[in-house]
């Protein structure tokens, strides 16, 4: 069975050389549905709690939220960099909380002080999927991902490998010892 979460996030971005209106710098509210499988944890009746679902994910993909996206050969890049510089807020400003854990793969690279995402390819509905699922595959049994954006929509179903060790009591994730890192409960 799958346990499903659904995110907003909202971003701007440009389809850089890209023939039509979006090759302008704009907005979206983006909403991506993660899609979580596994067997059904009989201690709680849950494939997984999707408020966990939410923490694990959203501590990573909360670097995409109220941030810029741009693809690495975007000329706007260090144009906007050279602005951020110039004004004192590249490096992070005292209001600039929000931010996720930094990442890097070959897809991505978060620069959260400065609410920014480099990516490799075009930020389409369908680049965005990748970039999540290379993101959270190692620490989500991923089955699914849908992202929509304005009038654009994609989805990628997954083949998730083996099944998770979850505590009985609080159905979060046991450590590489079983234990549940949140209410102490110890596998025997
Ligand atoms: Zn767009
Ligand atoms: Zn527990």
């Amino acid at each position: 069975m799958r346990s499903i979460t659904t995110f907003d996030i909202q971003y701007a971005h440009r389809f850089y050389r890209f023939q039509g209106e979006a090759q302008y710098l704009h907005g979206h509210t983006g909403v991506l549905t993660i899609e979580v499988e596994d067997t059904v944890n009989e201690g709680v009746n849950m494939v997984f709690p999707c408020n966990e679902i939410q923490k694990t994910a959203w501590s990573v993909i909360k670097n995409f939220d109220h941030a810029l996206i741009l693809r690495e050969d975007d000329p706007l890049l260090p144009a906007i960099l050279d602005v951020y510089a110039k004004q004192g807020i590249k490096n992070g400003a005292p209001t600039n909380t929000m931010k996720g854990e930094a990442f890097s793969n070959e897809l991505c690279t978060a620069y959260p002080d400065c609410r920014l995402v480099v990516t490799k390819e075009t930020m389409t509905v369908e680049g965005m999927i990748k970039m999540v699922y290379a993101l959270l595959k190692d620490k989500l049994n991923i089955a699914k991902i849908t992202f929509t954006s304005g009038v654009n929509a994609a989805s990628q179903e997954f083949k998730p490998e083996g099944t998770k060790d979850r505590c009985p009591l609080c159905g979060i994730a046991l450590d590489e010892n079983g234990v549940c890192p949140k209410c102490g409960y110890r596998k025997r």
